[in-house]
């Protein structure tokens, strides 16, 4: 599998090889937001808006509610450029996991991706790193990307930890990828700190740990890092998006509040074409 993240609804995959630089991607993730309608009604408003001019080298991905997977895969069917990812996953592929959604059921539904770790599922639901370095697994072995979130609380951050705390999330949610599977990986860094907060990090501190996450994948996977979108999430939003996308090591976004308006969005997706 090797397609920078994402397989491609009824085309063929990309080729890696092909890019040198790592795709720009723009996700959205609802979060348990939007009825069945109001889902549609945002995804008809974002593909209405849309046009190859203004999407140019960008991916867009969308996260909706895991009971709205079939109606946004379905309504997004002829939109090949826009992904649709699942907010989480269990590790497993089936069993007695009351409530839970596996890869395979995912991958069933035609989903693209998986967003793992987010600190909303880590700290309400007890995700531990170990419990990521297997979603990531199952996610892998069924042509699903993994888009894995990592980032340090506001007193990590106090205490000069950041970088370690994220290079410990690194090291065992990646601890199962092999050097040809990371191309397929996303990565998101989201200070906990900054999540829908309206906290945002300065750049700075956003390039700073951009560069420290490229670096360790670099030493880690050689060069097939330099493909490995990296994302930045944490109360982005249009007013603050164009100097954290002119980053050097910022590929994109994972947006959280605003990508559930169309409007902003869009306006999103304008700063990170022009980026
Ligand atoms: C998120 O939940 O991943 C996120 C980045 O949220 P927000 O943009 O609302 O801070």
């Amino acid at each position: 599998m090797s397609c920078i993240g994402f397989w491609i609804r009824g085309h063929e995959t990309f080729d890696s090889s092909l890019y040198l630089h790592p795709m720009k991607i723009l996700a959205g993730n609802w979060k348990m937001n939007t009825l069945p309608e109001e889902g549609l009604a945002l995804l008809d408003a974002l593909v209405l808006g849309l046009s190859p001019e203004r999407l140019g080298e960008v991916r867009i991905v969308v996260a909706p509610p895991m009971v709205q997977l079939s109606q946004a895969v379905e309504r997004l069917w002829n939109v090949p450029e826009i992904s649709v990812a699942a907010q989480t996953c269990h590790q497993q592929s089936m069993g007695a996991f009351t409530g839970e959604i596996s890869a395979p059921m995912l991958r069933a539904l035609d989903v693209d991706a998986v967003i793992i770790g987010h600190s909303e599922r880590r700290n309400y639901f007890n995700e531990t790193d170990a419990d990521c370095a297997e979603k990531i697994r199952s996610c892998l072995n069924h042509e699903l990307s993994p888009i894995f979130c990592v980032g340090e609380t506001h007193q990590e951050r106090q205490s000069g930890r950041a970088w370690e705390v994220v290079k410990n999330q690194l090291q065992t949610g990646l601890s199962q990828v092999s050097s040809e599977e990371i191309v397929d990986v996303v990565i998101a860094y989201e200070p906990v700190w900054a999540i829908g907060t309206g906290e945002v990090a300065t750049p700075e501190q956003a390039q700073e740990m951009h560069g420290a996450i490229r670096q360790w994948l670099r030493e880690k996977y050689h060069a097939s890092a330099q493909n490995v979108p990296l994302l930045y999430g944490g109360s982005c939003k249009p007013s603050n998006a164009a100097e954290l996308f002119a980053l050097p090591d910022v590929d994109g976004g994972l947006i959280g509040g605003a990508s559930l308006v169309a409007h902003d969005f869009l306006a999103l997706l304008d700063a990170l074409r022009e980026s």
